[in-house]
Formats: C-alpha cells, sequence, structure tokens
C-alpha cells in the first residue's frame, strides 16, 4: 500500500546495468521509500509534479497522459478491485489547483534509466548544467529560487530527445494531405465509417465492404485488433482499400507496439499512399480473448503517439534524433469518450491530444444527445472547438441484446434506460428490432447534424456495414465530393525523387 497513490499494479523496473555496489544500495533505499510513499515503479522519469503527486504508472496500463476511455469514478476498467489512478489524479490536481499541470505532455520512459535511482543523477545536471536553483537563494531570494527550480526540474521531466510542452501546435503544412482533410478544410458535412478487417486470409469481404460504401462515405476506418483480438491488420486492410479506390483511415494502437513499430508502421503506411492515420492508446489485453498476452504491453499512449508522429511529420525526425529526409504525410486523428470521465476531465485529455497533434476526433458511440452537447461545451470553454475537426460516433444497434452488451461490458459506452427500454420493447422479431436500432439512431444523426462544432458523422456498424448506405439516405447526409479515388492513389503512389 502507498500513502498517495493506488497500490500499483506491476512490480518496480530494475536497472539493466545496475552499478557499483553503492549506487545499488542508493537505488534500493530510493525505491523503498518512493514505493511506500508513492507506489514509485522507479519509472526513471518522474513526473509526479505533473500528475498532483500522484505515481501515473500505478495505472494498469502505465498510462502518462491520462485516463483511458473506460475509467469510472468508482474503478478502474482493466483491474475492478482497485480505483482508477487517473481520477485520483484529476480529484487531486483540483484540489491542489493543480489542474493546468495536467496538460504537459509527457514522456514515454526511457528504458535505459528505467530502474535506475534519480537523485545521484539529480546532483549530476544539477552540477552540469550550471543554472539549477542555487541553495544560498534560498536566503537570498526564494523567488528566484522557485523560478531555477521549476526551469531545472521541468528540463529534467522533459528531456531533449522529447521536449515535451502544454502548447497547441498546429500542423506545419498548409495544402490538404488527403482526401479527408480536404473535404473537412471545405466546410462539407463529411462522414466516414468503420470496416473490421477479415478474421482469414481471403479479401473477398473486403471487396464488398468497400463496395457497398465507396462513394457513399469519405474514408472508411479499419480497426486496429479491437478489443485486442487478432485480425487481418489495418494496415493491409487500408492499402486494400485504398487500392479499391477509396480513402482509408488506419487506426493505429500502441497497445502490442514499442515506439520503434508505431514509427516503423506509420511510416510504412506513409510509404503506401496512406494519408489518415488515428491514433489510439488501445484496448487493454484484459478485454481480449484468452490466453491474454502479457501485461504492461503499452510502451506509449496515444498522445504520446501523436506528439512523436506529428513531429516526425513537421520536424522531420525520429524519436531517437535520426532526420527524415522524405516527411511522411499524415493526417492525424484521436479518438474520444465523450462519456467515460466527466466532461471537465475529458476536455483536459482531449486538449492535450489536439496540442499533440490531433486534427481531427471521431467519437465514441453517442446514444445520449444531451449529454455529449456537455462534453461539446466543456471542449469549447478550452477552446478547442476551432483546432479540430469532430466526427460525431453513431452505432445504428442492430438487436436488443447488442444494445444490452454495449451498455454492460464495452468501456466508455452509455446507452441511456430510455434507449434499452425502446429496444426491448419491440419484442423478440429480430427485423423490428433492426429497424428499431435504425430509427434510433437517425433520429441522433437529425441532431446531430444541427450542432454547432460538429463537422460529420463516424458510423460504427459494427459487422452491418451493408446498413450504413441506407442510413445515410434516409438520414439525407451528403455523400462525399469526390466518388472515387483512383486519380489521386496513383499520385500518391508516384515513386520518390531519386536520392530521397
Ligand atoms: S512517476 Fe516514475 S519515478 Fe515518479 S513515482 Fe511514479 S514510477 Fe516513481
Amino acid at each position: 500500500m502507498s500513502l498517495f497513490s493506488p497500490r500499483r499494479y506491476q512490480p518496480p523496473f530494475y536497472p539493466m546495468h545496475p552499478g557499483p555496489w553503492p549506487e545499488r544500495i542508493f537505488t534500493a533505499f530510493e525505491r523503498s521509500l518512493k514505493g511506500a510513499l508513492f507506489g514509485c515503479r522507479m519509472c526513471g522519469n518522474c513526473i509526479l509534479q505533473e500528475t498532483a503527486y500522484v505515481c501515473p504508472m500505478t495505472c494498469p496500463a502505465g498510462l502518462r497522459n491520462g485516463l483511458c476511455g473506460g475509467a469510472s469514478p468508482e474503478r478502474c476498467c482493466v483491474d475492478p478491485s482497485r480505483p482508477c489512478t487517473w481520477y485520483k489524479i484529476y480529484e487531486r490536481a483540483e484540489k491542489l489547483g493543480m489542474t493546468e499541470k495536467l496538460l504537459e505532455i509527457n514522456a514515454p520512459i526511457d528504458g535505459n534509466r528505467a530502474g535506475h535511482e534519480t537523485w545521484i543523477d539529480l546532483v549530476q545536471k544539477w552540477r552540469e548544467w550550471g543554472d539549477g536553483p542555487q541553495p544560498i537563494e534560498l536566503i537570498t531570494d526564494r523567488e528566484q529560487f522557485k523560478t531555477d527550480a521549476g526551469r531545472f526540474f521541468y528540463r529534467l521531466r522533459q528531456p531533449d530527445w522529447w521536449q515535451g510542452d502544454a502548447e497547441y501546435h498546429p500542423p506545419a503544412y498548409t495544402e490538404p494531405i488527403s482526401g479527408l482533410e480536404r473535404e473537412l478544410r471545405s466546410g462539407a458535412f463529411v462522414t466516414t465509417a468503420e470496416i473490421a478487417p477479415p478474421l482469414g486470409a481471403s479479401t473477398k469481404i473486403l471487396d464488398r465492404k468497400v463496395a457497398e460504401l465507396r462513394g457513399v462515405v469519405s474514408a472508411a476506418n479499419f480497426t486496429d485488433n479491437a478489443s485486442a483480438s487478432a485480425r487481418m491488420s489495418s494496415l493491409a486492410s487500408s492499402k486494400i482499400c485504398l487500392e479499391l479506390g477509396m480513402e482509408p483511415v488506419m487506426q493505429l494502437q500502441a497497445r502490442d507496439r514499442s515506439r520503434v513499430a508505431i514509427e516503423s508502421e506509420a511510416m510504412g503506411a506513409a510509404g503506401l499512399g496512406i494519408r489518415n492515420i488515428l491514433c489510439l492508446s488501445g484496448d487493454h489485453q484484459r478485454f481480449g480473448p484468452t490466453p491474454m498476452a502479457k501485461p504492461d504491453q503499452f510502451d506509449m499512449d496515444a498522445v504520446q503517439m501523436l506528439w512523436m508522429l506529428r513531429r516526425m511529420r513537421d520536424e522531420g525526425v525520429y524519436l531517437d534524433g535520426r532526420a527524415i529526409k522524405q516527411r511522411p504525410q499524415w493526417f492525424l486523428g484521436a479518438a474520444a469518450s465523450p462519456f467515460g470521465a466527466p466532461p471537465k476531465y475529458e476536455a483536459i485529455r482531449a486538449e492535450k491530444k489536439i496540442n499533440a497533434g490531433a486534427q481531427f476526433i471521431q467519437t465514441q458511440p453517442i446514444f445520449d444527445y444531451e449529454r455529449f452537447t456537455e462534453w461539446l461545451a466543456a471542449l469549447d470553454q478550452r477552446n478547442l472547438l476551432d483546432k479540430v475537426y469532430i466526427l460525431a460516433g453513431i452505432v445504428p444497434l442492430k438487436s436488443a441484446s447488442a444494445a444490452h452488451f454495449m451498455a454492460d461490458s464495452v468501456p466508455g459506452v452509455v446507452l441511456p434506460p430510455q434507449i434499452l427500454a425502446r429496444m426491448d420493447r419491440v419484442g423478440n422479431d429480430a427485423a423490428a428490432q433492426q429497424e428499431e436500432g435504425v430509427a434510433i439512431a437517425l433520429e441522433l444523426i437529425e441532431k446531430l447534424k444541427q450542432t454547432q462544432g460538429i463537422h460529420g458523422m463516424h458510423v460504427m456498424a459494427i459487422h452491418w456495414e451493408e446498413i450504413v448506405p441506407r442510413l445515410i439516405t434516409e438520414s439525407g447526409l451528403p455523400r462525399p465530393r469526390m466518388a472515387s479515388l483512383n486519380g489521386r492513389v496513383s499520385q500518391a503512389r508516384q515513386p520518390l525523387p531519386a536520392g530521397s
């Protein structure tokens, strides 16, 4: 048990090169003391000052930049026997008046530093940099001491290879990168739709689904092993979609991938002409089938992914500092969970994603319009609505049992009792249940179409993609302005200039 944080979910890291005995003793002392106080896992880059002195590494997913989509005030969604670490952080930050600190984009762990003591290192850096706080200032000039200490510790927390901050970074290009971006910039009300990649190796099912949606929606999302369940990769599905003349949104999640794998996969997508990437932390492996993958599979979170990919695109650098000669072109997106936590917390998380590089947001399914507008208002209060395109999530309910499953088992999805009651009232007739699901979706689309700050819809039909054209037609949603991508696809696949 720790004094100021929830108990840690995983044991502390141990150093790869433990150093000489005196250092080992020092490390063991630091581990015990900070373990008792904060549940410290010896991550090697302490960000307690950004997280209201609650250790974020006690979160089962090790998220260092905010809560996941499934958290609740009562419990962690990964391990319901414990509280959500990030709720504790938000609550403590509010009490201490430190909420704005939560906007800092914190670095992922540096494996070389994990497990090592930090206090000797701190003294060494203080000597090396020479501009740290001077003890004498405690007597002569306390304000100066505070300023110097703030700057010194900030530099420690934001290492040179990361350079995170709490500022908005607009994209460093002018012409739209993808068809989706072009349509959104033009002011069109845009619709995207989700396609689940096939379970098997045959691509026939993709051919059929893409044919159903081509010319109906502006782009198709391909999920990335959603619910920690293996399928054909999002990258392969996106490429096939592109070849079939429709623009994909490749979903890319942090779970199961190191930073190297993320950089490599995103760069591969750029090389294949895939321009839209939706960055996700990913469902915890607990939500997948058994046997479960080993826990602690998150090297990065969605905020860190966005930060890293935006810098690769706009600054031309890999995380390790290598220059990128031919920069990738990505229109970067993020997911948002309007119903996960109170809107004021979710707005902080959304702001971090937008600051990090999210240019569009696709939300979790909306069933409770009034609560959704509260989330939107919270974003507006933070002046975010001019910085991002928001596509509101819609799920047409296929059956009453699907509705109950979503309400009970899908983190971050809230179905009001009246929606569940409507689905139940229909009775056992499957066709009637589907009609009721379509009617509910159409009513929600009608309201969302009129809502200020919404730029389009994102339809997640969950293995019922054939319903999407009907929804678009009956709701009067506009069709995409560019029905075919063929011209642009071949342009995107042009060989790179010689020497690049
Ligand atoms: S942020 Fe890292 S160093 Fe700080 S208490 Fe948590 S695990 Fe320990």
